[in-house]
């Protein structure tokens, strides 16, 4: 070995904090997992830059807001630093494997780095009767005209939800018979990603090396394997089941009041994707070990975002709201030689991931990476947004002494997206207001950016459902303080913007607007 660190860095599509052990959730959705994070550093509020995937991962690998070089530009800047570029120039090898995120693609920018960058855009399962969704009420492509005229006049006879009921039954009962849920999956499993990553391992040899990856199993349509379901329902699921509570829930004709009968069953298939996610990292960290490798090996664990379940009456993760089932993710970092520490409960923002990686790594991070690195917070337990850690007479001369080492103070977490954008192809889609949200430990201001907006406080202690939007008496100085916050960092979003890269990245969004 060289001496220097490897890196491995698991990103896991729409996974939330709250359905995670090591995070308390009932269900054994993570045993591997959850024995991981005794012996590491468990983030108990980590909060992600932006949601969804496209406004997340400009912070996770390049330590940059999402909204930084503009809200038309979505991805990263060709020639931007990020983990993958800093990691290859010190020497590392670098390999991603993605299971089938277009938005975290080549054409985004995310292969920049990486010697060895597979996406599985390509991907296809055993067949392509892998959805009914474009024949059921949600959709107009595979509708015959009589099916309209029918629509439309029960539409005028007061009818068009007992149509939309029939016509959903029957295309459920015209839709051919799924051979197994394996079929039915849209994105490649945890175990093809962990296939490759293992062959590409063993090709790098004795380089230390960066690997990511990022796993899909948990996103929507929800496709578990059958082994991770039997292990958490205790039996085998069945393909048209599957089938059916996937479309029920991707209705758009439906109320939530509606929805929430299929809930439950529909949150037990996300379940087994995260436990299908668990059962995979437990054998890539197997094969580490057994080739020696894990024991110079960092490893994170986090998610782009998290994902909805009718909390707030929404399904899936769209950049509508900011609420905690979205913007709080799990982050677990195990160091090799640290037995980890009780972490603050800070929020800790994304932004601050890679810096901190990389000071782990014994590498500087780039002076364009926006975070910082929180490491030695982390190694001593030091809360990272209270000024009071700088003043010796509280925390001791050797935590506050600047010339040993001091710990970070950074300001609450920032979230930003741009509103109700569900399809950055499209530039009217992604050129939407800002949404933006401020976190600090225990209150969350939420507001849009544009002309007569309200901000919304929430305090997350007394209502951590985020149901009651807080208006009075106490909240007035907190809002002023969030408020503050929000300013300044919409002020340093416009004075810090760096034209280069955002030409760079305009640039390549038209080569691509041009030549599809
Ligand atoms: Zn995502």
């Amino acid at each position: 070995m060289t001496g220097k660190r490897s890196l491995v860095l698991i990103t896991v599509d729409c996974l939330r904090a709250d359905h995670c052990g090591f995070y308390g959730y009932s269900r054994p959705t993570t045993p591997f997992l959850d024995a991981l994070a005794s012996e590491s550093f468990v983030v108990p509020a980590a909060i992600v830059a932006g949601a969804p995937t496209y406004y997340s991962f400009p912070a996770i690998l390049a330590s940059r807001m999402p909204l930084a070089l503009g809200r038309d530009v979505v991805g990263l800047a060709p020639g931007e630093s990020t983990l993958a570029t800093v990691l290859r120039e010190s020497g590392h090898a670098t390999g991603a494997f993605s299971a089938g995120n277009p938005y975290i693609s080549q054409r985004f920018g995310y292969d920049q780095g990486f010697e060895v960058f597979r996406d599985f855009l390509d991907f296809k399962a055993h067949t392509t009767q892998n959805t009914v969704g474009a024949e059921t009420p949600s959709s107009d492509s595979a509708r015959g005209q009589l099916n309209r005229s029918i629509e439309g006049l029960a539409g005028a006879l007061g009818l068009g939800r007992v149509y939309n009921e029939l016509y959903f039954q029957y295309c459920m009962k015209i839709a051919p018979a799924a051979e197994s849920v394996d079929a039915l999956r849209r994105f490649p499993s945890a175990g093809i990603l962990v296939d490759q990553a293992q062959s590409w391992l063993a090709s790098v040899g004795q380089r230390p090396f960066f690997l990511w990856l990022h796993l899909m199993d948990p996103h929507s349509p929800y496709y578990p394997s059958n082994e991770a379901y039997r292990e958490l329902a205790g039996r085998d699921i069945e393909p048209g089941r599957a089938r059916y509570l996937n479309e029920y829930w991707n209705r758009s004709d439906l109320a939530p009041s509606a929805l929430s009968g299929k809930r439950d069953e529909v949150v037990q298939l996300y379940d087994a994707g995260i436990r299908s996610v668990d059962r995979q990292i437990a054998r890539l960290v197997d094969s580490l070990r057994q080739s020696h490798l894990w024991d110079d090996c960092v490893f994170a664990l986090t998610a782009d975002h998290g994902e909805e379940f009718l909390e707030h009456g929404g399904r899936y993760h769209s950049p509508v709201r900011l609420s905690e089932e979205i913007v709080r993710v799990p982050l677990l970092i195990r160091v090799p030689g640290e037995r980890g520490a009780k972490v603050p409960a800070s929020p800790m923002s994304h932004l601050h991931l890679a810096p901190t990686l990389l000071e782990v790594m014994g590498v500087q991070s780039p002076s364009a990476f926006q975070g910082r690195s929180l490491w030695k917070n982390l190694q001593r337990g030091i809360a990272w947004d209270d000024p009071a850690i700088a003043d010796p007479e509280i925390v001791g001369p050797e935590i506050a002494c600047p010339e040993i080492a001091c710990p970070e103070i950074v300001g609450p977490a920032i979230i930003e997206c741009a509103y109700g954008c569900t399809n950055p192809f499209r530039a009217e889609s992604r050129s939407a207001s800002r949404l933006l949200a401020v976190r600090d430990a225990r209150f969350k201001l939420v507001m849009r950016i544009e002309p007569g907006a309200i901000e919304e406080v929430y305090d997350l202690e007394a209502d951590p459902a985020e149901t009651r939007p807080s208006t009075d008496g106490p909240a007035l100085e907190t809002r002023k303080r969030l408020l503050q916050a929000a300013y300044e960092h919409m002020e340093k979003t416009v004075s810090a913007r760096d034209p280069v890269m955002r030409l760079r990245a305009r640039l390549r969004d038209l080569r691509c607007e041009i030549f599809g």
